[in-house]
């Protein structure tokens, strides 16, 4: 499993069909695009942009703000996804500048070796285990479905082609129901730990009384939150990042969980109304936690061959760039 870990505020925009690190490329630079990168900048929180930059994912115990109540306190370790869904094993992640430097996209030579699968202090020991009790054995039930669906997918044939793709898929049945409102209660409660300072606990009230309160809101309206069915090879876990698109002239704050079966992207403040990929889950908090219902719908299926969020495309689609 390779795995892309940024801590650091990376920014870098799309030309045409390429993303492009702006520092690495001031030719493509002109006063319109300087506007744009700027308003994008204005629109993040001061204390995300000047923070001295702490660890998206602390590996050790330390006393901390925890990423969903804010209380200071001894934070406990959070898998990310949770490790009853697979996330366990050695990982390989890989700086961003690795990735960009790295030509040959299917060997990606020596990363960083972690045991144990991907993890972060993140929460405290209350917030941990009551996330952990409620919604953990219900994203266990998606991710074993995204499996399922995911193996009956001809996965070899469609990346040799450009895309994208979108599959049928039922989540649950009449005798085994499934939950939307515990599973996005969990991948909320992971976006949390994610978004670091940017700390959307803390700026939403809504969030926590959704986490912790169980209170059926819908996300903030600020936030959009979208789900693809994620085939790999790699995994990427990013902290909000800003991309700059200089074909549509947009910009968009996006962090990522993609970890097979699913990708989940988090926008976080966009100058239009952002464009999502896959499902979306905006709305689903407004469901209990225990709501059983079969949930039927069609899901676009992505891959991960790019260090970029939200980047879905096969390695046909890449190579042809
Ligand atoms: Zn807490």
């Amino acid at each position: 499993m390779l795995l892309l870990q940024t801590q650091n505020l990376y920014t870098y925009r799309m030309n045409s069909d390429r993303w492009k690190i702006v520092t690495k490329d001031p030719s493509i630079m002109n006063d319109e695009i300087d506007r744009l990168f700027n308003d994008g900048l204005a629109a993040a929180p001061s204390n995300y942009l000047n923070e001295d930059v702490i660890a998206m994912l602390p590996k050790k115990a330390v006393t901390g703000i925890c990423r969903i109540c804010g209380n200071t306190n001894v934070l406990t370790k959070e898998h990310i996804p949770l490790r009853s869904s697979g996330n366990k094993d050695r990982s390989t992640s890989y700086s961003l500048s690795q990735w960009l430097e790295n030509k040959n996209i299917e060997n990606m030579g020596k990363g960083k070796v972690t045991q144990g699968g991907i993890y972060g202090f993140t929460l405290c020991r209350d917030c941990n285990s009551a996330t952990g009790a409620k919604y953990g054995n219900e994203y266990k039930d998606w991710s074993h479905s995204g499996v399922l669906a995911l193996q009956s997918i001809p996965l070899d044939e469609i990346n040799g082609r450009v895309g994208p793709f979108a599959q049928k898929i039922q989540f649950g049945t009449k005798n085994k129901p499934v939950n939307p409102g515990a599973m996005v209660r969990q991948v909320i409660s992971m976006m949390c730990s994610l978004s670091g300072t940017w700390d959307i606990a803390g700026m939403y009230p809504d969030i926590r009384k959704i986490l912790l309160g169980g209170e059926s809101i819908a996300l903030p309206a600020e936030l959009d939150l979208g789900m693809v069915l994620y085939a790999g090879p790699r995994s990427r876990i990013v902290g909000p990042q800003l991309k700059v698109d200089v074909k549509t002239m947009t910009w968009q704050w996006v962090m990522e969980m993609a970890y097979p079966p699913f990708a989940f992207q988090m926008v976080l403040a966009s100058s239009t109304k952002a464009t999502l990929n896959g499902i979306v889950m905006n709305e689903w908090s407004l469901k209990k936690t225990k709501e059983p219902m079969v949930f039927m719908g069609e899901i676009e299926v992505g891959f991960g061959w790019s260090p970029y969020p939200a980047d879905y495309r096969t390695l046909y689609a890449i190579n042809k760039d």
